[in-house]
């Protein structure tokens, strides 16, 4: 009889007795919520991605929705987003009534290219509704950064805002010119970064997110419309009948709402465990890299049936995912039956994503749109196990599964 093998999922978390041992401590402290951890972790985020200001939000969709609001983003306005990704790319820009050009990507990386975001520049007349475009979001996808550099020089010469989606990508570094390198986040060659903190990702805080910048105003307007476009700093009071008393102090009840925000709010013991965690995401980078390179090495022998998805070309990535293009077609099975044949050896993965311009919402709004290298990538992915506390053993336990079942 085999023992039954312990189910390895496509990607998880990890927790040491140091992270429960910082969140007991924040939920014996005075603050749950909004207290010194929140802005103690911001300190912490922004100087290990080398930003000026970092904002801590409760998810990384909230993330990418104040990152729209920094910028100014409102209705007749259009953003670019490559349509593979995690539908909160695309869904941030709406909360703000802009509309969303989606562009194509390259089939064997999945990421938005100078020539697809060109592309889908060309083509913004005739998709938006009219509306003009403002910002592009390039996706770093499964923590592979978008060509910055090339994309930072198209964007420029148009004046247009990036806003990265970094949800896949932190702890990784990126080309930032000829002979220098960037932290994702540092916002080298953009105006903002936007991650999670959703327990799959690099590292978490359960739910979480956070905003990086290094522009003093857009990190302000992100302090305020985390927290119902309220401000308690008398020095911005605007409605002094009734903010002050007859003595010309400050009333201590009073707040003033200033613009229509939101409850953003990260809790204090969701921080204690981001700033523990913190401390080692260069550990979990660094496993992430080791076992990557052991699937690199493994599942080269399987092709041209799998294919294994390239890098950017100098980056040090982050690798949230390790994504694999499978021609299904070939091997005469299906994806849904290929996950189940890995499932029942025990073996988790995920199809990342559907291109968002299929969804019904967005095909309801802007029609069916031709976009065959999202397409392309898409029929051929799956996301195979990969997170720091898997052994070289599970590595190869995952690619005999895949070898058995691709036959
Ligand atoms: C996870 C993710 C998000 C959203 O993050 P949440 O924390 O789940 O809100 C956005 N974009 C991408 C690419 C993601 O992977």
């Amino acid at each position: 009889m085999t023992s039954p093998q312990k189910f390895l999922p496509y990607g998880r978390q990890s927790i040491d007795a140091d992270d429960v041992a910082a969140v007991a401590r924040a939920l014996q402290s005075d603050y749950l919520t909004t207290g010194p951890g929140v802005g103690r972790f911001e300190q912490a985020f922004a100087e290990a991605v080398g930003a000026r200001y970092a904002v801590a939000s409760n998810s990384g969709t909230a993330a990418l929705h104040l990152a729209c609001i920094a910028i100014g983003l409102a209705p007749g306005d259009a953003v670019i987003v490559p349509t593979l990704t995690f539908l909160a790319t695309a869904n941030a820009a709406r909360f703000c009534g802009a509309e969303v050009i989606f562009a194509d990507v390259d089939p064997e990386s999945g990421r938005l290219t100078a020539a697809h975001l060109e592309a889908a520049l060309a083509r913004a007349g005739s998709t938006a509704k009219s509306a003009r475009v403002k910002a592009v979001l390039p996706v770093h996808l499964n923590g592979h950064c978008a060509d910055m550099v090339a994309i930072r020089a198209l964007t420029e010469a148009r004046g247009l805002r990036v806003i990265e989606d970094a949800c896949h990508a932190l702890g990784g570094r990126h080309r930032a010119g000829n002979d220098s390198m960037a932290p994702v986040g540092a916002c080298a060659l953009s105006d903002l970064a936007c991650f999670s903190l959703h327990p799959v990702k690099t590292m978490t805080t359960g739910e979480g997110g956070v905003t990086t910048t290094n522009d003093a105003e857009q990190y302000r307007l992100m302090q305020l419309y985390r927290s119902h476009g309220m401000s308690r700093d008398p020095a911005t009071f605007r409605h002094a009948d009734l903010a002050f008393g007859p003595d010309g102090q400050p009333n201590p009840w009073y707040y003033e709402m200033q613009a229509l925000g939101w409850n953003y709010r990260i809790t204090d013991f969701a921080c204690a465990l981001g700033e523990s965690q913190l401390g080692k995401l260069p550990g979990f980078i660094a496993r992430r890299r080791e076992l990557a390179a052991h699937y690199d090495r493994q599942l080269t022998p399987l092709a041209p049936v799998l294919k294994t998805v390239p890098g950017q070309a100098g980056d040090d990535p982050a690798l949230h995912l390790y994504a694999v293009l499978i021609d299904f077609a070939a091997i005469g099975k299906s994806r849904a039956q290929v996950m189940a044949e890995l499932k029942a050896l025990g073996i988790g993965t995920m199809v990342h994503y559907l291109p968002v311009h299929q969804q019904p919402y967005y095909r309801e709004r802007y029609g069916r749109q031709d976009l065959p290298g999202a397409d392309s990538y898409y029929a051929r992915q799956l996301s195979i196990p990969l997170y720091p506390d898997m052994t070289e053993a599970d590595v190869t336990r995952v690619v005999d599964g895949l070898r058995r079942c691709l036959g």
